[in-house]
């Protein structure tokens, strides 16, 4: 499935998984934004990308932001001609018990996670339909979109509501060509990932290795991480999909942590 000619703008796109999509979808023949918060490196990102052939540009956003979102979307469409693909990605965590999670942090996580999500879908949307193309717009969700794990309120809370604004996504964006579906990755080591194991290992009171064999991975059907290049040819599938038969879905890429 080709993306040839078409924008797709991933937010957290510096790092990790959002990194790593922004890559395959350039690869696929897309014309990529990478949306962060961190500048220089979605800079590195975009530069990397076109020094090995591909289209790519960077821009500022905190999706938790209404103005930079804005401003990100409207940038993307004066520059690349339109946006096709929203990967909402950027994401963060926080993890401590429920009697100990600062309300702070509860606010911070739902507002970078389901802000976000809700303010560049809004932002895409216009575009998409004004183009009368359509698109597809795919949210980061996670095995914690369907299960829950201590320590993860807000994380499970927040990654849940991504399938409800899916399908309301999937529902409204239906008669106009937009597509909405929820990608949902097992463990990933990405720097996210990294920071969690020495955090989780102190609040559960067991070793690093345990938190990764007993924690982490003691549900999937191998014991192995899931890869960024999984998680990213699953969104690649996604955007490309060439009806609008797949929408509304959750894809779960979890080495058979959870299945459906
Ligand atoms: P990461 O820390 O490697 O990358 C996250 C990126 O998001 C960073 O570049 C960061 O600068 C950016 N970001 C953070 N806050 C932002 C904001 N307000 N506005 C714009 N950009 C912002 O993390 P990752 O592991 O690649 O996670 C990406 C997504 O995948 C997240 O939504 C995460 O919940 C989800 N996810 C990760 C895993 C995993 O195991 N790593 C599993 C399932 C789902």
């Amino acid at each position: 499935m080709s993306l040839n000619d078409k924008v797709a703008l991933v937010t957290g796109a510096a790092s990790g998984i959002g990194e790593q999509c922004a890559r395959k979808l350039a690869t696929d023949g897309a014309m990529v934004v990478i949306a962060d918060l961190n500048l220089a490196n979605a800079q590195r990102v975009a530069e990397d990308i076109v020094a090995a052939g591909g289209n790519a540009i960077a821009v500022a956003m905190d999706v938790t932001s209404e103005e930079t979102v804005n401003a990100g979307v409207a940038e993307t469409v004066s520059r690349l001609g339109g946006i096709d693909v929203l990967v909402s990605n950027a994401g963060i965590q926080i993890v401590n018990r429920i009697e100990d999670y600062a309300f702070a942090d509860w606010k911070r996580m739902l507002a970078i996670h389901l802000d976000g999500a809700f303010l560049t879908t809004k932002a895409a949307l216009k575009y998409m339909y004004a183009s009368n193309k359509g698109g597809a717009v795919i949210y980061m969700g996670s095995v914690h979109s369907h299960e829950a794990s201590q320590l993860k309120s807000a994380y499970v809370t927040a990654k849940h509501g991504l399938l409800g604004l899916a399908r309301v996504v999937a529902k409204e964006g239906g008669p106009r060509g937009v597509r909405a579906n929820v990608v949902c990755p097992g463990f990933v080591r990405t720097p996210l990932v990294d920071k969690q194991i020495p955090e989780q290992a102190k609040a559960l009171g067991i070793s690093e290795q345990a938190v990764v064999k007993d924690v982490m991975l003691k549900d999937t059907v191998n014991g192995e991480f899931t890869s960024v290049a999984d998680v990213a040819n699953t969104v690649a599938f996604l955007a490309g999909f060439e009806s609008s038969a797949l929408t509304g879905q959750s894809v779960v890429v979890s080495h058979g942590w959870f299945m459906q």
